[in-house]
């Protein structure tokens, strides 16, 4: 896997709080992810909740992504712990012995949210500190970000059928699934200058296809 990390303290051992809306997140990669999460219009809480896992270790996610069913742990690369994240991962997994009557379709889902991807020395138009969002499951890259034609709700699943809206439960099969190394989701840069909507690449240069509807949206 490529990937940069150019950003302030993106992959760092230091994290520099910061504030982003009216929370104070605990790094900078937290409170892009926050942005991120905003600008994909994903609804989240920041820490809601105070987790004690089967072994006895408490955790806290950084966030809860209540329409979804989805925890996201922001650990950028380098910083490999997150045991605790898998141990969630695994008490919440569906353990439903026929179809699944879970709340959530497969399970409440964790996602370890790392630093961003770097736009791709390929593309015109690089602009520093720009890129795509990049994730992977606690035990890996299986997790596929799409779009739920139903509800309108972006969102992560695994590949375990039925592909199923996490929110709605609308069959996502036909819709396209991307996975991080994609590049199709973007990175939002939770600081003013970040922002969100410009394009990436100047004229000239081919879009692969459109980009789903919402993926690209507004900042709430
Ligand atoms: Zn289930
Ligand atoms: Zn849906």
């Amino acid at each position: 896997m490529t990937h940069t990390t150019d950003g302030p303290d993106h992959g760092t051992i230091d994290a520099v709080p910061t504030r982003y809306g009216d929370t104070m997140f605990r790094s900078r990669l937290e409170a892009d992810w926050a942005a991120t999460l905003d600008g994909n219009r994903i609804k989240w809480h920041y820490e809601p909740e105070t987790i004690t896992l089967p072994s006895g270790a408490v955790y806290i996610p950084d966030f809860w992504l209540h329409e979804l069913g989805i925890w996201i742990e922001a650990k950028g690369e380098g910083i490999p712990r997150i045991e605790k994240a898998a141990e969630l991962a695994k008490a919440r997994a569906c353990r439903c012995p026929g179809d699944c009557a879970c709340p959530w379709p497969g399970g409440e889902l964790v996602l370890a949210g790392r630093a961003p991807l770097d736009i791709t020395r390929t593309e015109t138009g690089r602009w520093p500190g720009r890129g795509y969002a990049n994730w992977e499951t606690p035990f890996g890259p299986s997790a596929y970000y799409l779009h739920c034609p139903a509800c309108s709700r972006n969102q992560w699943i695994t590949l375990r059928r039925p592909w199923l809206c996490r929110a709605c439960r609308h069959g996502l099969e036909n819709q396209t699934a991307h996975r991080a190394i994609d590049r199709r989701v973007r990175f939002v840069e939770s600081t003013p200058a970040g922002g969100f909507g410009d394009p990436v690449t100047e004229e000239g240069d081919e879009e692969p296809d459109a980009p789903d509807p919402g993926e690209w949206g507004d900042k709430r």
